[in-house]
């Protein structure tokens, strides 16, 4: 497959690129796209076989789920089903570098959750991330835009390295600012698990809901067959000091 490789230097003037980058995403192709925490590899939200594609394309295993992105924190609605503390949150930190996981509804194919009843959903900040999504019309599942086992990359250029030739687009919006995973929580209630460490810290959590624990696959490894609730964390540790992370 041929790249196309698109560097996006003033967002107003270049409406056109990301049209076309939306279309490709609404028709079941792959574009990678800058987000604040690390590029993502984006495909239809709603397509079952665009999931696929992105699995491949990555080499990931099928039952580590995608998060999916979303322009506005209210359209978590059309595609899960948030509460008040999801909406707490979403008040503190989106857009922002927070994924939640929430019951999924019908419309998200269980190939993007991995098989899970419950969807990972986030609002990113990056303004080309954001308005690819307005212009795409649909929730863009993405992952990382690695290799399964490689580092996430922070820029169009560690992007190229791994995904040359597998996707359809490479949108360059520079540098991510936080360079970071952003940080997973799931919802029971009013009760919030951290499962992933990022871009939000524990403390902030703290500040916004009152019964925040660490899922065990955090705090140490996880011993032979435990199940964490994060399918990720069991194909590798991650661990909350090192700045650039694997899968
Ligand atoms: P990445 O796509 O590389 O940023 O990784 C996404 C992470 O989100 C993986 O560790 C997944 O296991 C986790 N994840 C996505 N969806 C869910 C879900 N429904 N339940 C639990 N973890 C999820
Ligand atoms: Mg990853």
């Amino acid at each position: 497959m041929q790249t196309e490789h698109i560097t996006i230097k003033d967002l107003s003037l270049q409406e056109n690129d990301l049209s076309r980058a939306a279309e490709i995403l609404r028709n079941g192709g792959l574009v990678v796209f800058p987000t604040e925490t690390v590029y993502g590899l984006g495909g239809n939200g709603l397509n079952a076989d665009a999931a696929k594609k992105i699995y491949a394309a990555k080499g990931r295993p099928s039952d580590n789920p995608l998060i999916i992105h979303i322009a506005v924190p209210e359209d978590a609605e059309k595609y899960a089903i948030p509460n008040d503390t999801y909406r707490r949150l979403a008040k503190a930190f989106m857009p922002g570098p927070l994924t939640v996981i929430l019951p999924k509804r019908e419309n998200i194919p269980t190939s993007v959750t991995g098989g899970l009843d419950t969807v990972a959903v986030r609002c990113p900040a990056h303004p080309v991330a954001h308005r690819l999504i307005e212009l795409a019309g649909i929730p863009i599942a993405a992952p990382s835009a690695n290799l399964s086992g490689k580092p996430s990359p922070t820029s169009a250029a560690h992007v190229a390295e791994d995904m040359d030739g597998r996707v359809d687009m490479i949108l360059d919006g520079g540098a991510s600012e936080i360079g970071l995973e952003s940080t997973i929580v799931k919802l029971d209630g009013d009760r919030l698990t951290l499962l992933r460490p990022g871009g939000i810290t524990y403390d902030a959590l703290c500040m916004v809901c009152d019964h925040v624990t660490v899922a065990d696959a955090v705090t140490h490894q996880l011993a032979e067959g435990e199940r964490p609730l994060s399918p990720g964390m069991k194909y590798r540790h991650y661990a909350p000091h090192r700045s650039r992370r694997a899968s």
